[in-house]
């Protein structure tokens, strides 16, 4: 079918070297940024995403007639629970990897919708993994873990060897579950994995749910925003991380994958132990809520309505900050845009994508 036709049109890599990946979650905000840099790169890329209606859908549409489809990249749209389009996907096209960023993303939307968590985050996960086993070569994993996993950890910075026992949302939950979840299937089916844990990333075609860009909004609004402080007056703080640099982070744990050591389905087991790698991708520069408040102000130059509430308990940490030895180490991974740069291009991504200048009187 013509469908068919076009999914191995994008799955062809340009360069003799080009890695051939499955991106799910392709139309999310890391996901487009993902599949645009690999294409560009040479490597094929088939996305893959349901669409899911958490936040505005216009924000995966646009994104995907001016950011994928400019770069060609092709989107089946379906879910990661459906195991038969997986199966067929994989038969159709071999993936020497997957970068598996399909989720239910958010901390607050568990009070509202427990469930999509476990049937995105656990279910579909296990059937990603499944279909990757499953495959005539099983290809390498990288997927998107939490740096909510911490927790409530007081240790800074957040180093891989901390504890991560004690989630307190249950999307972090998820998260944690699907790094125990990653290991099995490392250890018993030999896919090689890596989980990246990924620290507040912000930019441009961003999540609305997210601090920074419903701050942005209210502020542009001229409506009051709520600032947390955590317990005893603690600041609030993220090791907010520019999607470039997750993006590179990305990439490269694709380079540096090693094969799946596993049978798949043609049944031939390679030599040697699959990799098995859960990796900080951070700024490792935490800031303020006060001062993210203060840089959208500045660069929006509008003055804030704020209002300090204390921190409810709806799975919030107070704080975050990565240690990125590893990363640095195992990926060559070096952050390079400060938060204040980042933010600079988010707002002027914003107030076009938005059409603020015309639509109001700013
Ligand atoms: P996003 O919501 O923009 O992207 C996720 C995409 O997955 C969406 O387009 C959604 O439609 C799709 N999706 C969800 N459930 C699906 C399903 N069952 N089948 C197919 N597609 C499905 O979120 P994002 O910010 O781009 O996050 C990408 C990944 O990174 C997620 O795994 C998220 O948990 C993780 N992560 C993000 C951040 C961050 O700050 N953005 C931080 C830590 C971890």
């Amino acid at each position: 079918s013509s469908k068919s036709t076009l999914i191995r049109l994008s799955a062809t890599p340009r360069s003799t070297q080009g890695h051939i990946v499955l991106v799910t979650g392709a139309v999310g905000f890391v996901g487009a940024h993902a599949s645009v840099a690999l294409k560009r790169r040479g490597d094929g890329v088939v996305g893959l995403d349901n669409y899911n209606p958490y936040y505005d859908v216009g924000l995966k549409t646009s994104r995907k007639t001016q950011l994928l489809d400019r770069a060609g990249v092709f989107v089946v749209k379906g879910d990661i629970n459906d195991d038969v389009l997986l199966r067929e996907l994989f038969d159709l096209v071999r993936f020497t990897h997957v970068l598996h960023l399909a989720a239910q993303a958010g901390v607050r939307y568990a009070m509202i919708d427990p469930s999509s968590y476990i049937k995105s985050n656990i279910d579909g996960f296990v059937n990603v993994l499944e279909a990757a086993k499953n495959a005539v070569v099983p290809p390498a994993i990288v997927w998107a873990s939490s740096s909510s996993v911490y927790g409530l950890n007081s240790k800074v910075p957040f180093s891989e060897q901390d504890r991560t026992d004690h989630p307190v949302s249950l999307y972090a939950a998820t998260k944690k579950a699907g790094e125990a979840i990653a290991h099995a299937y490392n250890h018993i089916h030999g896919l090689s994995i890596t989980g990246l844990r990924f620290f507040t990333v912000y930019g441009p075609w961003g999540r609305p749910d997210m601090a920074y860009f419903f701050f942005t909004k209210d502020i542009l609004n001229r409506k009051q925003i709520s600032i947390f402080e955590g317990e005893n007056h603690g600041t609030i703080a993220r090791d907010f991380t520019y999607i470039d640099d997750v993006v590179k982070g990305c990439l490269s744990a694709i380079d540096t994958a090693k094969k799946s050591t596993g049978n798949g389905r043609n049944g031939r087991k390679k030599k040697g132990e699959a990799q098995f790698r859960i990796i900080n991708l951070g700024n490792t520069s935490p800031v303020s809520v006060h001062k993210l408040v203060r840089l959208l102000e500045k660069l929006l130059k509008v003055k804030a309505k704020k209002k300090m509430v204390l921190m409810p308990r709806n799975g919030d940490v107070p704080f975050t900050h990565a240690d990125i030895s590893l990363a640095r180490m195992e990926l060559g991974y070096k952050p390079r845009v400060d938060l204040e740069t980042g933010l600079r291009k988010f707002v002027k991504w914003y107030l076009d994508y938005y059409d603020v200048k015309k639509k109001s009187s700013w």
